[in-house]
């Protein structure tokens, strides 16, 4: 198993996401009010629906590029609230259920109890996120996913382990940089387009925690993050 941390820098088109928030939030509410019309019905209902998804997945491609910007201008604020990790991760799993179901993958949760830490709860719930949704698309019908939450010494550990396709041991330092995909065919089908990790990370280094991934190819990938515990 090849084994790195994240250290590699964001690199961000904030420009442009800063340029197209305006236009975006303008077809979005024309899709709104198409929606609303006695004319949309049945075929045309189906289709104002898709470009509504997808101008929300455009919406949150700017807010992950504008979040990175700030993550690199070490202007990324956050809470610094008790977060109780062996609370929040359950949450986190439970959300991304339907997602695993649809390709027959069993998530198995295995959560000491009471792993406070102290952090924004919001972007640690997307910080997880990101990583269990990546073991969900990156592996294959039938196969596991594991999250597992544990104290070790004055931290808390979160491992996300799939039994996926892994990543190769050459392109492990690059995963965390953003747009960088390893398979972007494979990325493209699973509507991924290379920022989950940087924001992960971004997020991560936010909350005083970090990230590191070991990983096999053809066995799977495990996924670390790290953060010190509040008491
Ligand atoms: P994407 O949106 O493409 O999933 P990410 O930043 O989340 O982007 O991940 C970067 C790349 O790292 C992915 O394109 C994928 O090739 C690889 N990757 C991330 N997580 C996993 C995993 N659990 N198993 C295999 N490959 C992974």
């Amino acid at each position: 198993m090849t084994e790195m941390g994240s250290t590699s820098s964001p690199r961000g088109s904030a420009l442009l996401a800063h340029e197209l928030q305006a236009p975006l939030a303008i077809l979005r509410t024309r899709l709104e009010r198409a929606l609303d019309a006695s004319w949309c019905k049945g075929e045309a209902e189906s289709l104002v629906r898709a470009c509504m998804e997808q101008a929300r997945d455009m919406g949150q491609l700017i807010v992950d590029v504008l979040l990175l910007e700030k993550a690199e201008a070490k202007q990324l604020g956050g809470l610094r609230e008790e977060v109780d990790l062996a609370r929040l991760t359950p949450e986190v799993v439970k959300s991304l259920e339907p997602l695993a179901e649809t390709k027959h993958l069993h998530i198995e949760l295995k959560m000491e109890t009471g792993l406070r830490v102290t952090g924004d709860p919001g972007q640690l719930k997307r910080l997880l996120a990101n990583l269990v949704d990546n073991a969900i698309k990156y592996t294959g019908s039938g196969g596991k996913v594991e999250v597992e939450g544990r104290r070790v010494g004055t931290q808390v550990i979160v491992i996300v382990r799939d039994t996926g396709m892994g990543i190769p041991a050459d392109e492990l330092h690059r995963i965390f940089e953003s747009f960088y995909q390893v398979d972007p065919e494979r990325s493209r089908r699973e509507s991924g387009c290379g920022l989950g990790l940087s924001v992960a990370r971004a997020l991560a280094e936010t909350n005083e925690g970090s990230i590191t991934v070991q990983s096999t190819p053809g066995k799977g990938s495990r996924f670390t993050f790290k953060m010190r515990l509040s008491r």
